[in-house]
């Protein structure tokens, strides 16, 4: 058998760039992959719709493990994806459904205009915060002092405010009452399946507030999607590489993978790889409802949030704005849309965002420890570190690796 330099385990972002920068090193490399298809949760299904009288037909790529927007301001990373297959120009620019209402997100001088019918100005809007900002600090301040908790003091800006106990604290002196109750508290505990007093005050750090009207919900320089999908993207980072799907390294190669290759790249989940010997790690994940609509333009967006406990769905994505601009949009008569649920996590379930309050931290950690005393095996990506991981910094990190 081929004695590989590589046995990389996982053929998602992390694996499949680390596989051509091996390969372009004149390494020998085997990918598998225990899904039907390379990508990891970047892979798209592609849907084909005839044009009709002999047009041909349009591909809707169908984000099938989550809507996926690359953007970074790492000019390396940026030039290097764009070097493999041309970005498009989509930009993130959610919006957001309360009961009917509609809202640009972020939150920005659209979404206070829509809030507020007597704001419009930044001016207007920066009071109209600061009102309902100053009553909540002084609500909760009197709770604090009440009840022996530290009080709120701001924080450097974008930072939220030090003292805050919870998600619904921070959230209320980031933004007031108003934009938390329609555009934050129900979404939030529909997509983490608790109250926001029990979340963490970080989680809504996250969310850029601006007094300017820009609804592009990344603050990167760079964003888009790969012209003709994600698949493209993988198909070149792999080219020239073994491959094998359908393939799981714990039933094929686990005890004699040695045999194979002089190392091993393992981008499976953490605790699976020691039997989960010391317990498992827990995981948040998300299911899809994904149907095909007749019509060429369902929602006239990419990404729609459902904001209130009306719907029991976070957000119905429809797949062709990804990449499908103009009248392209219209030439393809249907269209593909998938309602995202929030779901507690089960053994057989997709692992989508690690869980990483203290228990989960401290395992991780132990996990950790462990790995660092196998030999000839480099841990890597979101699931074998258990870290959230954007697509950029997966990229970079394995770019620094060579
Ligand atoms: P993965 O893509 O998960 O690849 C790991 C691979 O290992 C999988 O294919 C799996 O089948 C395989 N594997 C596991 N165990 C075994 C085994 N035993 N044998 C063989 N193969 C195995 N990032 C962005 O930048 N923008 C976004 O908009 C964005 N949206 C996201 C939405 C969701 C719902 C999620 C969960 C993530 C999102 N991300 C986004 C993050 C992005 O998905 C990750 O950065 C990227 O997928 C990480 O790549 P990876 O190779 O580490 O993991
Ligand atoms: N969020 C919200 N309303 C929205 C979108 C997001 O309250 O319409 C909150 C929610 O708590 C979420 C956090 O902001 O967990 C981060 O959202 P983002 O979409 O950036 O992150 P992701 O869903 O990818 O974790």
């Amino acid at each position: 058998m081929t004695k590989y330099d590589y046995l990389i385990v996982g053929s998602g972002l992390f694996g499949a760039t680390f596989a051509f920068f091996a390969h372009k090193a004149g390494k020998r490399c085997l990918v598998i992959d225990k899904r039907p298809q390379l990508g990891g949760n970047v892979y798209c299904r592609p849907t084909p719709f005839p044009l009709g009288e002999g047009r041909g037909e349009a591909i809707i790529n169908v984000h099938q493990y989550g809507a996926h927007i690359f953007h970074t301001n790492n000019k390396e990373v940026w030039d290097f994806v764009n070097s493999l297959v041309e970005f498009n120009r989509y930009t993130n620019c959610p919006v957001a459904n309360y009961k009917g209402e509609l809202y640009n997100l972020p939150f920005n001088m659209n979404t206070f205009c829509q809030m507020w019918k007597d704001v419009h100005t930044p001016e207007e809007a920066l009071a109209k915060i600061a009102i309902q900002v100053h009553e909540a600090v002084e609500q909760i301040n009197a709770r604090h002092a009440e009840e022996g908790f530290p009080l709120l003091t701001p924080a450097p800006l974008g930072e939220g405010w030090e003292g805050a106990l919870n998600l619904e604290e921070q959230a209320l002196c980031l933004v007031g009452k108003d934009i938390f109750e329609k555009l934050i508290k129900e979404y939030t505990e529909k997509q983490w399946g608790r109250s926001c007093k029990d979340l963490p005050a970080f989680i809504i750090k996250r969310l850029p507030v601006r007094f300017v009207f820009d609804n592009n919900y990344f603050n990167n320089r760079y964003q888009g999607i790969p012209i003709g999908g994600y698949n493209v993207l993988i198909n070149k980072l792999l080219e020239g590489v073994d491959t094998r799907t359908n393939c799981d390294f714990f039933k094929e190669y686990k005890d004699h993978w040695r045999d194979i290759a002089n190392q091993l790249v393992y981008t499976g989940p953490l605790d699976e790889y020691f039997g989960y010997s010391l317990g498992r790690l827990d995981w948040r994940t998300v299911t899809f409802k994904t149907r095909i609509e007749d019509t060429p333009n369902y929602q006239g967006n990419a990404v729609i949030n459902y904001t209130s406990h009306n719907e029991p769905y976070t957000r119905v994505i429809e797949h062709k704005h990804f990449e499908m601009f103009g009248q392209a949009v219209y030439d393809c008569p249907k269209t593909v849309v998938s309602e995202e649920y929030s779901t507690e996590y089960k053994p057989s379930m997709e692992q989508y965002y690690p869980v990483n309050d203290d228990k989960n931290n401290a395992l991780a950690e132990q996990y950790r420890e462990l790995a660092e005393r196998e030999e000839n095996v480099l841990f890597g990506g979101r699931l074998a570190e258990y870290k959230y991981y954007d697509m950029a910094p997966i990229i970079e990190k394995v770019m620094g690796l060579f």
